[in-house]
């Protein structure tokens, strides 16, 4: 049985810091569905259309990635395309605090779907989307948290 994780997240937008987690985690898995929630309650800087068409350009290149999207519950997604684990990251304290009560739902809600989590590098650990997000909005320049694709980005 193939081991498969789902990365869920917003990816409003995609940060170097989600790349270097999915990198690190490539090892892990066979193959790793980066898909995007959708939470129609919540506001996003950029549309679905544009958070989709970078994740597929900044993992073009990488055969064990795909892209997804799903609406509901992540853990329900995951049993749906037979994903056993779902893979997060950890950035600090509050990132623990937050992602360990949604863990351990997940493994109820999700009939065994584990949470496989990896503590960011350093060097990665102050970068959030909602940080590039100000930047972008104040008019500033957030390349050095994107990937190449979104070098462009401005709004
Ligand atoms: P959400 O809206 O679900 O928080 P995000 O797109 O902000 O989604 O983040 C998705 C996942 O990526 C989360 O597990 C988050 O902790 C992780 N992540 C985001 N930025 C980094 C980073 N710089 N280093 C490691 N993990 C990160």
């Amino acid at each position: 049985m193939a081991n498969i994780a789902v990365f869920p997240g917003s990816f409003d937008p995609i940060t170097v810091g989600h790349v270097e987690l999915v990198q690190r985690a490539l090892p892990l898995f066979d193959r790793i569905v980066v898909a995007i929630g959708i939470n129609s309650q919540k506001k996003y800087l950029f549309s679905l259309d544009e958070r989709l068409h970078w994740l597929r350009e900044v993992f073009k290149d990488e055969p064990k990635v795909e892209v997804g999207q799903f609406e509901g519950l992540t853990a329900h997604y995951a049993n749906q395309i037979g994903a056993r684990y779902l893979l997060r990251g950890l950035r600090n304290a509050s990132d623990f605090d937050y992602e360990k009560t949604i863990s351990q739902l997940n493994t109820i809600v999700g009939d065994g779907v584990e949470t496989i989590f990896l503590i960011s590098q350093p060097s990665y650990s102050h970068i959030s989307s909602t940080i590039v997000r100000e930047i972008i909005k104040g008019g500033g320049d957030a390349s050095p948290f994107l990937p190449e694709a979104l070098h462009e980005v401005k709004l």
